[in-house]
């Protein structure tokens, strides 16, 4: 019984017999091959492709030091400077004394003397060796995640950057993630999970064998493979796609894989690899499988935004945002007269100069950082228009802009009332200006919301009307002050015959509502003589004026 199970032990083991003489290989083979499967090779190029495939497997090569092609010096030296070959122990086979010193030298773990010894000494160096070389694997473990035989994330590295010195080769890295690993645990228990883990990083095994290169399991779910640059990536990833799909046999898994792809610019594997994983990061939200490729482009502008971010809290405290004023003239008289601004931010960033809106408004939205920025300016904006009361002696309405993500929070009344409250004013002196494409997110909830703010005293204006969506139905039920057409509108008023008639109709829909028409955007005479022949009540454009810093405002309300 123990005999068997020794027997069955050793048969899981395999072995590779490196000779060139056909008759040796089988005499050895003959001799093992009741405790090992053998596997034979007749020179050393052929046995290194072998070794190659099977690195994973091999426990053993015996290797005929005289041979043809490459001899078994050279693969010895090959097999020992290869960081995921040389686990595997070598017994040289070799009919001269000098031979063995040499031979261990070269870091080969025994030798057999030709002609061969009795079949049981042999049998006996070969379970001795292969025992040697296991219980340094334990060693070696230290170096391999246990569930999946992949490298760990320290070692990962350490031997990528190891072979980079060695081989300073174009190299491609790839971060591959489990999309919402967390669910399949919580799901279907831990032991599902680390069976999925398992295939996925036995794919991976076989995808590195291909190509060549290393891989690891680092964190829970997310894979590093790092390889010799693809010329046809594409082809290799929709292959390994395939080959994982059908591993995961209708299982809901996916992946995302992010891939730095070698251009030539000069970087490390850890740059190489923050760039594959900033690149799998954006994937996080899909439910497919997936893969993209590192933009350095796009990298620069993330890089930006990240930047302006950062920079935005001690921005606001420092001032760096300063509000601009664009006049707004009624052209209804025999002459245009102001007869109120909007407000426009800027951001004059120490290090990037003045950055205009169209680069953070968005970007701020996406994050809920508008609602600081909005405030600020809707301050600046109500102070300045007591300031100019009082200067002046008069009110100049100023509007300020209201964000589509402002108009969700509950409290946008209150912050409003505090807003004009603080500054001594009314709220008729405020003008909200709300994008009509905010109106078409949620109808009722902003309807009660704008609603709610006339109902406190506030003028609204629909901003960019004509560029949402709002049904004429829709429009009928809304309370609003004024429509704002949106300057794609303008632009091409004067010359193509379909927006001057779409113009038209929008200044009709304003008549049906009964509130005044502002159109903005306009930079010429023509334009605006033109919305004045149709009825266009207000204009604010470049050819009135820029927005303009609040003192060469003055000069405006002064002339
Ligand atoms: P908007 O509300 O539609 O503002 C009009 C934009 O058109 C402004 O761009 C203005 O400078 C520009 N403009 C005015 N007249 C002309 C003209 O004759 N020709 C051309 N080509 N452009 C003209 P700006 O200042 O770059 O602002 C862009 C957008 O950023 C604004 O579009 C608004 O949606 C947003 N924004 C600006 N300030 C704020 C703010 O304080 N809060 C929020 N939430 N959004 C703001
Ligand atoms: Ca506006
Ligand atoms: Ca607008």
């Amino acid at each position: 019984m123990q005999e068997l199970l020794e027997r069955k032990k050793g048969l899981h083991r395999s072995i590779l017999i490196v000779d060139d003489e056909f008759v040796e290989r089988e005499m050895l083979g003959a001799m093992l091959s009741d405790l090992y499967e053998i596997k034979f090779a007749e020179n050393g190029a052929l046995a290194l492709d072998i070794i190659r495939q099977n690195k994973l497997t091999l426990s053993l090569i015996i290797l005929d030091l005289y041979m043809p092609e490459l001899d078994g010096y050279s693969l010895l030296k090959i097999i020992r400077a290869d960081v995921e070959l040389r686990r595997i122990p070598v017994i040289v086979l070799t009919a001269e004394k000098g031979a063995e010193v040499k031979s261990l030298q070269l870091g080969a773990a025994d030798f057999i003397t030709k002609p061969y010894d009795a079949p049981d000494v042999i049998r006996a160096r070969v379970g001795h060796s292969i025992e040697l070389a296991e219980g340094s694997i334990i060693i070696h473990e230290t170096e391999r995640d246990s569930l999946t035989g992949l490298f760990n994330r320290e070692f990962f590295f350490e031997y990528g950057k190891r072979l980079d010195a060695q081989n300073n080769i174009p190299m491609d890295a790839i971060v591959l993630d489990v999309n919402r690993f967390h669910m399949i645990n919580e799901l279907y228990g831990r032991a599902y999970g680390d069976l999925i883990l398992k295939k996925i990083g036995n794919s991976i095994h076989e995808f590195v064998c291909r190509t060549g290169g290393l891989a690891a399991r680092s964190g829970s779910n997310t894979f590093g493979i790092y390889i010799p640059h693809l010329d046809n990536p594409n082809e290799e990833l929709a292959k390994y796609i395939a080959a994982i799909n059908e591993d995961m046999g209708g299982q809901k898994i996916s992946v995302r894989i992010g891939i730095y792809s070698d251009d030539g610019t000069p970087k490390d594997m850890e740059q190489r690899f923050d760039c594959a994983r900033l690149t799998c990061r954006k994937l996080r939200n899909s439910y497919e499988t997936t893969y993209d490729f590192y933009n350095a482009e796009l990298h620069v502008k993330e890089l930006h935004e990240e930047r302006l971010i950062s920079d935005m809290d001690r921005a606001l405290s420092e001032k760096q945002f300063k509000v601009f004023y664009q006049p707004k003239y009624s052209i209804t008289g025999d002459k245009p007269v102001i007869t109120s601004a909007e407000a426009l931010v800027r951001w004059f960033h120490p290090e990037f100069g003045m950055v205009s809106p169209g680069q953070f408004i968005s970007l701020f939205e996406n994050n809920g950082l508008i609602h600081k920025l909005d405030r600020y300016v809707w301050n600046e904006a109500a102070a300045q228009i007591r300031l100019w009361k009082e200067k002046y002696g008069k009110y100049i309405p100023v509007s300020v802009n209201v964000s589509r993500v402002d108009v969700f929070n509950p409290k946008l009344c209150e912050i409003l009332n505090d807003v004009t409250g603080i500054n001594g004013l009314s709220n008729d002196k405020l003008l909200l200006e709300i994008t009509e494409s905010a109106y078409t997110d949620n109808a009722q909830q902003i309807i009660d919301t704008i609603q709610n703010l006339r109902n406190n005293g506030f003028k609204i204006e629909m901003d960019d009307f004509g560029c949402g969506y709002s049904s004429l139905n829709m429009l009928t039920a809304l309370p609003i002050d004024a429509l704002k057409l949106d300057m794609k509108f303008i632009r091409n008023i004067c010359n193509d015959k379909k927006d001057y008639r779409l113009v038209g109709i929008m200044i009709e829909i304003a008549r049906l509502l009964e509130v005044p028409v502002i159109a903005e955007g306009v930079e010429t005479k023509e334009q605006m003589e033109l919305l004045k022949a149709i009825g266009c009540d207000i204009i604010q454009g470049y050819y009135f004026s820029k927005p303009l810093p609040a003192d060469e405002f003055e000069k405006l309300i002064e002339a």
